[in-house]
């Protein structure tokens, strides 16, 4: 009886081992093929009109707030707006802290705000 009882303890601390190291291997290839989330980061955009990553809201934000990628202004463009996000090293496309999405540096919008 006692011989049983630690024979079964046995094969249950071996069949939890088990099924631990498959968890653990599966989470491993897992990993290495991708299988974790990557961020979508303003330079992952091909160009600066690409919208294919943003939601309906983003997009109606953007129009909302009158966004043009070539401001029609001369004065007023993007890059010398206080709320331009300048674009990162290597990357093509800046942002705006009013919403998400690429900004072209000659952009602009209704909310344009001198640097100060
Ligand atoms: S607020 Fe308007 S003008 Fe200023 S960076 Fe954003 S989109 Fe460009």
């Amino acid at each position: 009886m006692m011989e049983k009882e630690h024979h079964s303890r046995r094969a249950f601390l071996k069949g939890t081992f088990s099924s631990g190291m498959l968890l653990f291997a599966g989470g491993l290839l897992a990993a290495g093929c991708g299988g974790g989330k990557k961020e979508t980061k303003e330079e992952d955009v091909a160009s600066c009109q690409d919208y294919s990553k943003l939601g309906s809201e983003d997009i109606a934000a953007r129009k909302k707030l009158g966004y043009t990628d070539t401001s029609p202004d001369p004065e007023k463009f993007c890059k010398l707006c206080n709320l331009y996000k300048p674009a990162k090293e290597g990357a093509k496309c800046g942002g705006c802290l009013l919403f998400k999405g690429p900004v072209e540096a000659e952009g602009s919008c209704t909310y344009w705000a001198p640097q100060t």
